[in-house]
C-alpha cells in the first residue's frame, strides 16, 4: 500500500504531453518551415541574431553549401506571428572562454533587440554553437533569462531540472526521431520520477532541410504528432512559464493543501490516477489523497 498526492505536474487542461520546437538563426528557409508548422497547428520558438538581420551568406558545415540569408527586421514580426521569437546572441559569436562582460554584452544586446521588435518582455535564449560552459550559463542568468537551450540531446521526454541548461529531446536528424515520436504518442506509463507529464523538444536549423533535400522528413514528423487531443502545442517560452509557475506552488507540509501564487492556472495529477485537478491563480485548494 502507498499514498499518492495530487502534486504532479500536468500540462494545461490536464494534458499529459507537450510538444515544442526550437529553430535557430532566423534564416529565409524558416518561411517554408513556418508554412508547414502553421498548416498543422504546431508552435515553435525561433532564436534570432539581431546584429545580423538582413545579412546574406552561405553555410556548409560539412554538407551541401546552401544560402544562409538572415531574414530582415521587417520580415520577422508578421512571419513569426503565433510563434515565439527568442534570442541567440547579437552576432552569433562563439562565447567559449570569453570574459563575463563580453558574454553578457552578446546575450543582453540580442535580448534587448528582440524585445524592441516585439514590444514584449522576452526571456528566452539558445546558446550559439551550443556553448553552455558554466561562465556562459552564469552570464545568461545575469541577463535575466528564464530559459536557455543547449544542443545536448536527452533522447527522453523528461522535464528540465535547470531551465538555463534546457537539453532538447533530439535534433530532427536523429536516427531515432520517428521511433521517439511513436513512443511519445503511445507511452501511457503513469509512474516516473517526474510523474505523468511528458515533453518532446525538437531542435534544428531550417537550412538543413535544404542541405539534405529532405523537407518531407520534417513534414512526416509534424503530420505524425499534429492534431492530437492530449498534446499541448506550445512555444518554449509558454512551457518555461508554466513549469516555473508549477515549481512555485506552495504545498502544506502534510500535502493536503496547495497555494498557487502565480497568474496561471495549474493542473495537477498523481501517479496511478487519471484524475486532474485545476488550481486557479491565487487559489488555495484542498487536495484529495489516493491510497492504493
Ligand atoms: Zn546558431
Amino acid at each position: 500500500m502507498s499514498r499518492h498526492i495530487y502534486d504532479r505536474l500536468l500540462w494545461p487542461e490536464g494534458k499529459k504531453r507537450t510538444l515544442t520546437l526550437s529553430y535557430d538563426d532566423g534564416v529565409t528557409q524558416d518561411i517554408r518551415l513556418l508554412e508547414i508548422l502553421n498548416r498543422y497547428g504546431i508552435k515553435a520558438t525561433f532564436n534570432l541574431n539581431p546584429g545580423l538581420w538582413g545579412e546574406k551568406g552561405t553555410v556548409s558545415a560539412g554538407k551541401k553549401t546552401v544560402p544562409h540569408d538572415k531574414l530582415s527586421a521587417q520580415q520577422l514580426k508578421p512571419l513569426y506571428q503565433g510563434h515565439e521569437m527568442a534570442a541567440h546572441g547579437q552576432y552569433h559569436m562563439a562565447l567559449w572562454g570569453m570574459d563575463p562582460a563580453r558574454c553578457m554584452e552578446e546575450i543582453l544586446t540580442s535580448r534587448r533587440e528582440v524585445e524592441r521588435l516585439t514590444g514584449n518582455p522576452m526571456t528566452g535564449y539558445a546558446y550559439a554553437f551550443g556553448a553552455d560552459e558554466a561562465a556562459i550559463v552564469e552570464a545568461a542568468r545575469q541577463c535575466g533569462l528564464a530559459y536557455a537551450r543547449t544542443i545536448a540531446s536527452t533522447g527522453n521526454f523528461r522535464l528540465p531540472d535547470d531551465l538555463l541548461r534546457w537539453h532538447p529531446t533530439c535534433h530532427h536528424d536523429d536516427e531515432n526521431l520517428f521511433q521517439l515520436a511513436e513512443q511519445f504518442l503511445n507511452d501511457d506509463l503513469l509512474f516516473s520520477p517526474d510523474g505523468p507529464a511528458r515533453l518532446f523538444y525538437l531542435w534544428g536549423h531550417s537550412y538543413e532541410f535544404e542541405q539534405n533535400d529532405n523537407w518531407d522528413h520534417i513534414e512526416a514528423f509534424i503530420s505524425q504528432v499534429a492534431h492530437k487531443e492530449n498534446i499541448w502545442y506550445a512555444t518554449n517560452g509558454e512551457i518555461a512559464q508554466y513549469l516555473t509557475a508549477y515549481r512555485r506552488l506552495v504545498f502544506s507540509a502534510d500535502s493536503r493543501y496547495v497555494y498557487n501564487p502565480s497568474a496561471l492556472a495549474i493542473w495537477l495529477g498523481s501517479s496511478f490516477s487519471d484524475i486532474s485537478i485545476m488550481v486557479t491563480s491565487g487559489e488555495t485548494k484542498e487536495l484529495p489523497m489516493l491510497v492504493i
